[in-house]
């Protein structure tokens, strides 16, 4: 019965929803800098009769709001940073609305307001039905840089969660059942001594020499390390000019391995290679850990209870229009990837030249090895149980982090995904609130079992702050 009316509600207040995120997806804003998408979110929540929390772990764009009070305690979590160069109007022709600005490629726009929207209706059905526990909205900046949830769960702010919930726009409606990277952001600096190239080399120590020295020994090391790691890097300042013996220059470094450990265990090889180049150079090496996100400890009975609400969410329906859009969308590709995505569909279930599938697929096999990418999502999945589900806002073979999936993001597609994911996630949090905990201790009992007693230690030291820019630490537009 309560079910029924949450849904309900939702379906009744959906334009207000579709307005939240188009109105952040009209105004992309990167990492640190979402001062519009938070204030919205959070003004919602706040009139809603959520008490607000803001400025956690010193970022003026993360909040947590919460409504009711005792256990057990929820968390949903959003996103709503957008991607660099990304800008784009929803339209299959390359066509952007701010000339190299940025864009909703990955779709937090629709994370960030799915959240929000799921909450509220919680909301009035714990008011009225008297349900006991607590519904906390958390606010999670700057999620494409890796780092927005490990400043805040260096505040504790996840620590007393029974379990959380959250999504992510792509191009299938499925559990998010395969585990992510752990990552290391790491910048080296080194610092040598300036001299005329031509004139006096000699007396020069070149700390470009150290970084080209350094990427050398890290791409001989490749060999020697765990299958899925991954190391990848970008020379931030290789100097001015080449007369001048560089006397400063860093390079910047994501290690990615299937664990923490093995990301740690990376670093550490890798600050032996740099003090070698340093040695070679006669230059001094120092280093500054920007992020450290863990991989993700995907929760498989939280993911299932997620799927379960699939036909009580009542699954999106997609019109002509859309149908269209999303074939013109995805004859943008190049062809051996249009066609991968035709065969995909296909393999989904769909009718021939239908991209976007309602119904629900399979999750992939569970166990498998990390996908490579890596989110902070995954700090929290350590600290609390977290189930995360997969909606269709794109056609089949549309990638997140493209200009196409920005359009899509923004269009009817998107928002009839992101409705479908705010209604999962509000059925699943309201199943766990109503039945007795059983649910609550399948997914604690699952998480015991893959964390084993190891407990959850921010991998970015106490002394480095979030990076946010002066304008948004001052309060003013970035
Ligand atoms: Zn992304
Ligand atoms: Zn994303």
């Amino acid at each position: 019965m309560g079910k029924k009316q949450l849904v309900q509600w939702m379906l009744e207040h959906e334009p207000l929803y579709e307005d939240l995120a188009l109105q952040i997806w009209e105004r992309p804003e990167t990492a640190y800098e979402e001062l519009f998408a938070s204030s919205l979110l959070s003004s919602v929540l706040e009139e809603a009769g959520f008490r607000l929390r803001r400025g956690i772990g010193g970022i003026p764009t993360a909040f947590v709001a919460e409504y009711g009070s005792g256990g057990p305690v929820l968390g949903i979590l959003g996103e709503y940073d957008a991607l660099p160069g990304l800008s784009q109007k929803v339209s299959a022709e390359r066509e952007p609305v701010t000339p190299n600005g940025p864009g909703h490629g990955c779709g937090h726009n629709l994370l960030g307001t799915a959240g929000v929207e799921a909450a509220v209706a919680l909301k009035h059905r714990l008011e009225a039905e008297g349900i006991a526990g607590t519904i906390r909205y958390y606010g999670c900046p700057a999620e494409e840089v890796l780092s927005g949830k490990t400043f805040m769960a260096r505040e504790g702010v996840f620590d007393d969660l029974d379990a959380a919930l959250t999504w992510h726009p792509g191009s299938q409606n499925t559990p998010w059942s395969t585990p992510t990277s752990a990552l290391t952001s790491v910048e080296l600096h080194f610092h040598g001594r300036a001299a005329h190239a031509g004139g006096a080399p000699h007396l020069g120590r070149s700390a470009l020499d150290a970084v080209e020295l350094t990427n050398i020994g890290a791409n001989y090391l490749r060999e020697h390390v765990p299958d899925g790691s991954r190391i990848h890097y970008t020379i931030t300042n290789g100097g001015v000019a080449p007369n001048i013996v560089p006397d400063a220059a860093s390079v910047w470094y994501y290690l990615r391995g299937a664990n923490r450990e093995a990301a740690d265990e990376l670093l550490a090889r890798l600050l032996k290679i740099a003090q070698g180049a340093s040695l070679m150079t006669e230059t001094e090496m120092g280093w500054e850990i920007k992020g450290g996100a863990y991989s993700l400890n995907v929760n498989h009975s939280l993911n299932a209870l997620l799927t379960r609400q699939k036909d009580a969410a009542q699954a999106p329906s997609f019109s002509e229009e859309d149908r269209r859009l999303a074939l013109s969308l995805v004859d943008t590709l190049e062809p051996a990837q249009k066609e991968a995505a035709l065969a995909k569909a296909l393999k989904l279930g769909l009718p021939e030249g239908e991209l976007l599938p309602a119904g629900f697929s399979e999750p992939g096999p569970a166990g498998g090895p990390p996908s490579g990418g890596s989110t902070d999502l995954g700090d929290v999945s350590w600290i609390t149980p977290v189930g995360q589900i997969i909606t269709t806002c794109a056609p089949v073979g549309i990638q997140v982090h493209t200009w196409q999936a920005s359009a899509a993001f923004g269009s009817p597609i998107g928002l009839k995904g992101m409705h479908y994911a705010a209604r999962l996630i509000a059925l699943a949090a309201y199943e766990l609130l109503t039945d007795r905990g059983e649910g609550l201790a399948q997914a604690r009992a699952e998480f015991l079992a893959s964390t084993r007693g190891r407990s959850y230690v921010p991998a970015i030291p106490r002394e480095v702050l979030a990076p946010v820019p002066e304008p948004v630490r001052g309060g003013g537009r970035a």
